[in-house]
C-alpha cells in the first residue's frame, strides 16, 4: 500500500520532527509514523523551549535549518535572555510557548515540507535482515519497506505511569505506551534500561491570588531564536513567582509511604537537575522554601504549568499540598501531577552519526538515548535525520565536534561516555563555551549544514552578511578616533575612567563598563554612524573586541585536541594486541569502540598513558 521510503521516522516527538524535516530538506523520501497524529510535537512537560545550554541548542537547530526556533519563535508568549549579567558564553535564550499552537505550528510546518508522508499507526516491529534494516511493521500489519530508519520513541516503550501508590501503563498521560520495540532490541543484542521522569500537576488560573506572588515579565526588548526572519514578540504574557514553606514539606511528607519514589515501585533512575518537590524536599531537607514558577500554557488558556512541584505523590497529598502555596489557597486543579518509568537504551551503542552500531542504517534519537529534555531531543532528531538521509544519498556524514557545537557535545557525550541518569546539557559540559555562543552559532553551523544540503542559500547568504558587516564594523571601530570631550561625559556615567588623549573607539569598546548598543544610542557618538549597522553584527564586533584573546585561547587548545581526532581507529581493532594498556582501559575501549584516539582519551577509565600507548600504536 505505500512506497518504500528512504528514510521512516518512528515518533513524532521533538527527535521525530526535526528527523523528519532534516532528511527531507537533504534530500531523501520519508515517512513520518507515529501513534497519533494529533500529538505531533506535543510539549510532554513544560511549555517552554530553550533555558541555559538548551538555548543555545535550540539556535543550532536553526542554524543547521531545522525548524525549532521557527517554531519556538511564531508560538511564544514571553522571551528572556537568561545570564546576561554573566558573559555572553552563558547568554541563553528561553521562551514561554503556547502548548497547543507550537504543536499547531509544527505539524503545519511539515505538512508543508516536501517529501514528507504521514501515517497513523505504532510501529511494533523494525524487520532486519542480515545485519540492516529493511522495513517496519505496524500494529495494524502493514509492512512498509524503508532503507533506514529514525526510532524516536520518546517515553513511551513499555511506559507505565505513577501516581502515588496507582500506576498503569502509558506513554504520556491519556496516551497509550508502545510495547514490542525493546524486546525486539534485545533479541537483537541491544542493552536496554529503565529511566523515569515526572510531570507536575496543571491549575486554573483563575482559582489563583497573583497578588501574592512575584511577577517575572518577559524582556523588554525580545529577541528571539531563528536567525530567520521570524518577528520579535510585540506583546508578551508574564510568569509569576511563588515559593513552598514549612506547611506544604510537612503535608508532602506525610504522602511519602504512598509515594511509588520511595516505596520502591519506581526502578528507573531519574534526571536528577530535574527532581520532583518530594525528592527536592529530602535531598535538600535544611531548606525550608522551595520556588515555584506559575507559567501559564498559552495565549488563549486558563490552565497553568506549576514548574517546580513536579510530584508522583498520591492526589489527595497534592491537592492538599498545593492549597498551602502562597496564592493558591483556592486552587482547582485541572491535572494532577505524575511520573513516568520507560525503557531506554544506552548511548554507548551507537556511532557519532547515531547510527547504532548493530543494526546499519537504523538510528536511535531522543529520549529513548537517556536524555531528557526537548532541545536535547531535537538536536539529536536533527542530526540522526540528516545522516540517515546523507546515508542513502551515498555522501558522507555530518559529525559536529565539541568544538563546534552543543549538539557535538551531547552526542559525544553520550555515545563516548553514555549514560545511567537522564541526560540534560549544561554550559559546563562543554569544554569550548566561549566558542559555542548562541549569538554565533549561525556562523559556526550553516555552512557546514549548507555544505551538506540542508541549510538554504538564503541562510548561507545571511551568514556572509552578517560576517562582512561585522568586519566592516571591527574595521571602522579600529580606525576611527575619539576625543576626550566627546567620550568622557560616556566613560564616566558608565563608571569607567576618563581619557586624557584621543584613542581608538575600539580601545574604548574592549572595557567591560562600556556597551556598544548604549554608545549608539548616545548622541555624542552619533558621528560615527553606529546606527546604520544591523543590532547582531554590533554584538558580534562587540564580542569579538571585548573577548578575543578567550577566544583564540579556546580555538588554540580545539586545534590540539582536534589532531587526536585525526587518527581514525578500525572499527575491529584488537585491543588485546595492546599489552601496555589497563585491563580497564581494554575493556572499554572494546566496548565502546571509539572511532578517533580523540574520543578513546575521553572514555571513562582511559587513562593518558593509555592513550600514549594508543598513539605509539598508530605511529603518532
Ligand atoms: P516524545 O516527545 O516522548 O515523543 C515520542 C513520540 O513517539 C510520540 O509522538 C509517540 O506517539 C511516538 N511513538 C512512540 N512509540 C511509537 C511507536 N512504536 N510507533 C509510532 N510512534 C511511536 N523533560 C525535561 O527536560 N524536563 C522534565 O522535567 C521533563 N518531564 C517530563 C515528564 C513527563 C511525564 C514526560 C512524559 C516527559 C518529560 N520530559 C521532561 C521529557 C520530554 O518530554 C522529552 O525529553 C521529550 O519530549 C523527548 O522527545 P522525544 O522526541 O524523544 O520523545
Amino acid at each position: 500500500m505505500l512506497k518504500e521510503y528512504d528514510v521512516i521516522v518512528v515518533g513524532g516527538g521533538h527527535a521525530g520532527c526535526e528527523a523528519t524535516a532534516a532528511a527531507a530538506n537533504s534530500g531523501a523520501s520519508v515517512l513520518l509514523v507515529t501513534m497519533n497524529m494529533g500529538t505531533i510535537a506535543q510539549m510532554s512537560c513544560n511549555p517552554a523551549m530553550g533555558g541555559v545550554a538548551k538555548g543555545q541548542i535550540v539556535r543550532e537547530i536553526d542554524a543547521m535549518g531545522g525548524y525549532s526556533g521557527i517554531v519556538a519563535d511564531k508560538t511564544a508568549i514571553q522571551f528572556r535572555m537568561l545570564n546576561l549579567s554573566k558573559g555572553p558564553a552563558m547568554w541563553s535564550p528561553r521562551v514561554q510557548s503556547d502548548r497547543w499552537l507550537f504543536a499547531q505550528e509544527w505539524r503545519l510546518m511539515l505538512e508543508q515540507t516536501p517529501n514528507v508522508d504521514f501515517w497513523q499507526d505504532t510501529v511494533n516491529n523494525v524487520i532486519v535482515k542480515n545485519g540492516k534494516v529493511e522495513g517496519v511493521i505496524t500494529s495494524l500489519g502493514l509492512e512498509i519497506k524503508t532503507k533506514s530508519v529514525v526510532l524516536t520513541a520518546g517515553t513511551f516503550l513499555n511506559g507505565l505511569i505513577h501516581v502515588g501508590d496507582k500506576n498503569f501503563g502509558g506513554g504520556r498521560a491519556g496516551e497509550r505506551n508502545s510495547k514490542g520495540i525493546t524486546e525486539q532490541l534485545i533479541q537483537l543484542g541491544f542493552d536496554h534500561g529503565r529511566m523515569k521522569t515526572g510531570t507536575p500537576p496543571r491549575v486554573d488560573s483563575r482559582s489563583l491570588d497573583y497578588s501574592k506572588m512575584e511577577e517575572q515579565k518577559g524582556d523588554e526588548n525580545p529577541s528571539k531564536f531563528s536567525f530567520t526572519n521570524t518577528k520579535k514578540l510585540e506583546k508578551q504574557k508574564s510568569c509569576y513567582i511563588t515559593y513552598t514553606n514549612p506547611t506544604v514539606h510537612e503535608i508532602l511528607r506525610s504522602g511519602l509511604d504512598r509515594s511509588p519514589m520511595f516505596s520502591g515501585s519506581i526502578e528507573g533512575t531519574g534526571p536528577r537537575y530535574c527532581p520532583s518537590i518530594e525528592e527536592k524536599i529530602e535531598r535538600f531537607s535544611e531548606r525550608d522554601r522551595h520556588q515555584i514558577f506559575v507559567e501559564p500554557e498559552g495565549w488563549n488558556t486558563v490552565e497553568i504549568y506549576v514548574n517546580g512541584f513536579s510530584t508522583s505523590l498520591p492526589m489527595d497529598v497534592q491537592m492538599k499540598a498545593i492549597k498551602e502555596i502562597p496564592g493558591f489557597e483556592n486552587v482547582k486543579l485541572f491535572r494532577p501531577g505524575y511520573a513516568i518509568e520507560y525503557d531506554y537504551f544506552p548511548p554507548t551503542q551507537l556511532k557519532h552519526t547515531l547510527e547504532t552500531k548493530l543494526v546499519e542504517n537504523l538510528y536511535f534519537a531522543g529520549q529513548i538515548n537517556g536524555t531528557t529534555g526537548y532541545e536535547e531531543a531535537a538536536g539529536q532528531g536533527l542530526m540522526a535525520g540528516l545522516n540517515a538521509s546523507l546515508k542513502v544519498q551515498e555522501k558522507e556524514p555530518l559529525i559536529l565536534r565539541r568544538d563546534q557545537a552543543y549538539i557535538g557535545v551531547l552526542i559525544d557525550d553520550l555515545i563516548t561516555k553514555g549514560t545511567k541518569e537522564p541526560y540534560r546539557m549544561f554550559t559546563s559540559r562543554a569544554e569550548y563555551r566561549i566558542l559555542l555562543r548562541q549569538d554565533n552559532a549561525d556562523i559556526r553551523l550553516t555552512p557546514l549544514s549548507h555544505a551538506v544540503g540542508l541549510a538554504s542559500d538564503e541562510r548561507l547568504k545571511a551568514v556572509k552578511f552578517k560576517q562582512n558587516q561585522t568586519e566592516n564594523i571591527l574595521q571602522m571601530l579600529s580606525e576611527s578616533s575619539i576625543e576626550p570631550e566627546i567620550a568622557n561625559p560616556y566613560l564616566e556615567k558608565a563608571g569607567t575612567s576618563p581619557i586624557k588623549q584621543k584613542v581608538k573607539l575600539s580601545s574604548i569598546i574592549s572595557r567591560p563598563q562600556v556597551s556598544l548598543s548604549d554608545i549608539r544610542n548616545n548622541e555624542n557618538f552619533n558621528s560615527f554612524e553606529l546606527n546604520s549597522f544591523d543590532d547582531e553584527c554590533l554584538q558580534q564586533a562587540e564580542i569579538k573586541i571585548k573577548y578575543d584573546g578567550y577566544i583564540q585561547r579556546e580555538k588554540e587548545m580545539a586545534d590540539k585536541m582536534n589532531r587526536l581526532e585525526d587518527v581514525i581507529i578500525h572499527k575491529d581493532f584488537d585491543y588485546t594486541k595492546l599489552k601496555s594498556i589497563s585491563s580497564e582501559a581494554r575493556e572499554k575501549l572494546t566496548k565502546i569502540k571509539p572511532e578517533t584516539i580523540g574520543q578513546a582519551s575521553r572514555i571513562s577509565g582511559v587513562s593518558p598513558a593509555d592513550i600514549s600507548v594508543l598513539l605509539i600504536h598508530f605511529g603518532r
